[in-house]
């Protein structure tokens, strides 16, 4: 059982060898394995409480070893594979070797002005409650409340946007505020996030995302907001 450091609590995972590459799926049987070691440490686990439940794949290699560097019948073609367990931690440290073999392929040189951190999104949670307030005068998009389960303003999501390397999709939202992460699980903050993206990218609303690519949203228009046979164009 782990603390995360927003202040849920994460319970597991086990780790079960499968042969489907697709199964991602939570069974009744891991949840349950699951429940049991956890009840070896804390008793009487509020389970009712639990959000939500995933499954992930490990990355398998026969021999345990990650691969990294360029394919031989591939040039310039750097591979990252079979990055099993420790794989998350190991990130960095991988991020970096691969930056190394790209900047010795291709012979690059580290620009003078390079910026290695970044400023984190800011959180109005940090600030005292007439701190919060003076800025809420200030900018008032630090006043209204989008996600309600986790307390996430239209400041924090326009920062997350707006920013470099900013959002794109609701997944971009959420990975960079947590709005959508609470007990509601985006029912309700949804659509608001989608017209806050949809806004601000100048995108209409039919081409905003859960995580990019064909993961679409909206899939057509509604039958009552337009006659048979005629669309009114705002889906
Ligand atoms: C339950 C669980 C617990 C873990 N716990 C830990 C831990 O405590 N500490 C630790 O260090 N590591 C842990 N790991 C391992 C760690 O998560 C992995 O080692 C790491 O995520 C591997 O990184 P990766 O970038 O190689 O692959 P991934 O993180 O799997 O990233 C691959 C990405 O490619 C995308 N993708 C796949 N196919 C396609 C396609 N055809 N086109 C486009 N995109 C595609 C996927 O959606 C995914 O985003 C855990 C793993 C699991 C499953």
């Amino acid at each position: 059982m782990t603390p995360t450091v927003h202040g849920n609590t994460l319970i597991g995972p086990t780790a079960t060898d499968i042969d489907d590459p697709d199964g991602v799926n939570t069974t009744a049987a891991e949840l349950e394995d699951i429940q049991k070691k956890a009840s070896n440490i804390v008793k009487n686990l509020p389970l009712h409480s639990v959000i939500t439940s995933f499954a992930g794949l490990r990355a398998h290699e026969d021999g345990h070893e990650f691969i990294i560097g360029e394919v031989e019948d591939a040039p310039g073609f750097i591979d990252c594979a079979g990055i099993e367990s420790p794989g998350l931690s190991s990130s960095p440290a991988i991020g970096k070797m691969v930056a190394e073999i790209i900047r010795d392929k291709l012979l690059l040189a580290k620009k003078s002005h390079f910026k290695a951190t970044r400023k984190g999104i800011f959180n109005p949670n940090s600030l005292s409650f007439e701190k919060r307030q003076e800025l809420i005068r200030r900018e008032s998009a630090y006043g209204r409340v989008v996600c309600r389960c986790e307390t996430v303003t239209e400041g924090e999501i326009l920062d997350a946007i707006h920013r470099p390397l900013g959002a794109r999709s609701l997944d971009g939202v959420k990975r960079r505020v947590r709005a959508g992460m609470g007990r509601c699980q985006a029912g309700f903050c949804s659509p608001r996030v989608m017209e806050i993206l949809s806004r601000e990218l100048h995108v209409p609303m039919s081409g905003i995302t859960k995580s990019g690519g064909t993961s679409c949203l909206i899939m057509g228009v509604n039958k009552d907001s337009c006659k048979e046979g005629e669309s009114n164009g705002t889906l």
